[in-house]
């Protein structure tokens, strides 16, 4: 039983591409597949990981195509902690 990736180093390569296209919008998985040419399994697993592991947020509606569906934004667009006007 092996744990590591078979393919090489595409899976931290797939990481890398999801986590720049979220970083400054929130993109349902669609979109990222379209943004980022990967594979739509790859890019499953890529925002699995940085759900996990890199504070990567759900949001509500993707801004790129406005569907409903499940949207993923990345940590630091955090918008909504500070803008409360006093
Ligand atoms: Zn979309």
């Amino acid at each position: 039983m092996t744990l590591g990736p078979i393919g090489g180093s595409s899976g931290s390569d797939a990481i890398r591409a999801v986590e720049a296209v979220i970083a400054t919008a929130s993109l349902c998985r669609q979109c990222i597949v379209a943004r980022t040419a990967l594979p739509d399994r790859d890019v499953e697993i890529a925002l699995r990981v940085l759900i996990r592991t890199s504070g990567v947020q759900l949001a509500d509606v993707c801004d790129s195509c406005d569907s409903a569906s499940t949207a993923f934004t990345g940590p630091m667009s955090n918008r909504d902690t500070t803008a409360s006007a006093s």
